[in-house]
């Protein structure tokens, strides 16, 4: 630890930085931001960062109300503001003990990943967050559709700025593009582990907005702002990796080229218990009223439980990418999912499906948009939870919400039932 402070230290020297941003999320997934000067790098080393948890929405009660941020030093942060350069880090919240806090959504992750830690395995996570862009008055900013080129759409200036913002403050982009809907774009996230990527959705959606703003535009992170054209998912490609006996990953345990789908038993069982616990964990990936609106046929959002090796129209899907990069794509979770809660979800879904050993389905090879709903029900295969209520109920429902701690579901049950 010692010697990552030091190479931050350097950095601040270097760059000549005035200020630390500390962020940490609330219960609902809202990213929170404390302002620090860089004179109080040493107290934040050790964690001594305090703030008022009464007022974060799912935190403390007022009567233990001093809660503590610890940086997470793995992944240091630089953030531009004019000429200001910024110090930024994610961080744990922590109790006046110093234990990590039961509520908060990273510790939540954490608590997920160190199951799959005792399964002998990491977990890699590559998000695929799509968008709306607004201009000042709320309007569409462009008309465009999918993969147009600059000279069709409007919106590709401000789309490339928030791309150069994004590689600004350290995102590796790779894929940047005009989606189906008018107005409508893609900027993937590259892999990382589980945690990390759950922090760069946080940062991301932050920096998106705020470059969109610098164009006098405005993003829209929302499911399905418009009811006739396609929504806006979350697209999670998850791989798991085996861990060598100090927990450091080692192979990719999904690939397998000598099976069926060049999946292994391991990528099949993990599949199984996303399928299995798909309902109850709607309410992460999928957590608004408008979220259900999304998850309709015919506009490329999943209603079926049930996975594919390419087909679009199931829940999951398996990139044609194999070798180290063989990995499921789970196409439900949209971008206004608290993702700590949702990567948890599907992690402890997985896990369990390999845990367990449940039994490999056959995949869905069709096209289920253009089935009737007879043809779905004959052949068994079960649907996303319809609405925000079924959805809620559903894990209520579900012996899946053991997981969690019991208090904790709760408080984010009924935040997002009086969310505005
Ligand atoms: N926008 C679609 C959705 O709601 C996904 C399109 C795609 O396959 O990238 O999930
Ligand atoms: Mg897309
Ligand atoms: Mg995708």
């Amino acid at each position: 630890n010692r010697k990552k402070q030091e190479e931050i230290e350097k950095t601040v020297q270097e760059k000549g930085i005035t200020q630390i941003h500390m962020y940490f999320s609330d219960v609902l997934g809202d990213l929170k931001l404390l302002t620090l000067s860089a004179k109080l790098l040493p107290e934040v080393f050790e964690g001594k960062t305090m703030f008022d948890g009464s007022s974060i929405a799912g935190f403390s009660s007022i009567k233990n109300s001093d809660l503590f941020l610890r940086p997470d030093l793995d992944r240091p942060r630089y953030e531009q503001d004019g000429d200001e350069s910024i110090l930024a880090f994610f961080c744990d919240v922590c109790t006046p003990d110093g234990e990590r806090y039961e509520f908060d959504p990273r510790n939540v992750l954490k608590d997920a990943l160190e199951r799959a830690a005792r399964d002998g395995y990491s977990i890699f996570v590559g998000a695929e967050p799509e968008f709306f862009i607004f201009d000042e008055n709320g309007e569409f900013y462009d008309e465009a559709g999918y993969f147009s080129t600059r000279s069709e759409d409007k919106g590709y200036e401000v789309r490339q700025h928030i791309a150069n913002r994004l590689s600004e403050v350290g995102f590796n982009i790779e894929a940047v593009h005009h989606e189906v809907a008018p107005a409508q774009h893609e900027i993937g996230i590259k892999y990382d582990d589980a945690l990390h990527t759950a922090d760069n959705i946080q940062f991301f959606k932050e920096i998106v907005q705020l470059a969109a703003q610098e164009k006098g535009a405005k993003v829209s992170f929302l499911p399905k702002p418009l009811r006739d054209v396609n929504g806006s998912g979350m697209h999670l490609n998850i791989s798991v990796w085996k861990n060598d006996k100090d927990g450091n990953p080692t192979v990719n345990a999904f690939e397998e080229p000598e099976s069926d789908y060049g999946l292994s038993l391991t990528a099949r069982h993990f599949i199984e218990g996303i399928l299995k616990h798909a309902r109850a964990t709607a309410i992460f990936t999928n957590p608004l009223p408008e979220s259900y609106e999304r998850l309709v046929p015919g506009f490329e959002a999943p209603v079926n439980i049930c996975w594919s090796p390419s087909n679009r129209s199931s829940m999951i899907r398996i990139p044609a990418s194999r070798g180290s990069a063989t990995r499921v794509e789970v196409r439900n979770p949209d971008p206004s999912a608290n993702p700590y809660f949702a990567l948890a979800a599907l992690i402890y879904a997985g896990l369990e499906g390999i845990e367990q050993q449940l039994e490999p389905s056959a995949p869905n090879e069709d096209d289920l948009f253009e089935y009737s709903a007879k043809q779905i029900e004959s052949q068994g295969i079960s649907s996303l939870p319809a609405t925000f209520h079924e959805s809620i109920q559903s894990l209520k429902s579900d012996r899946f919400h053991d997981y969690f701690n019991h208090d904790l579901i709760d408080r984010y049950l009924s935040l997002i039932q009086v969310r505005k």
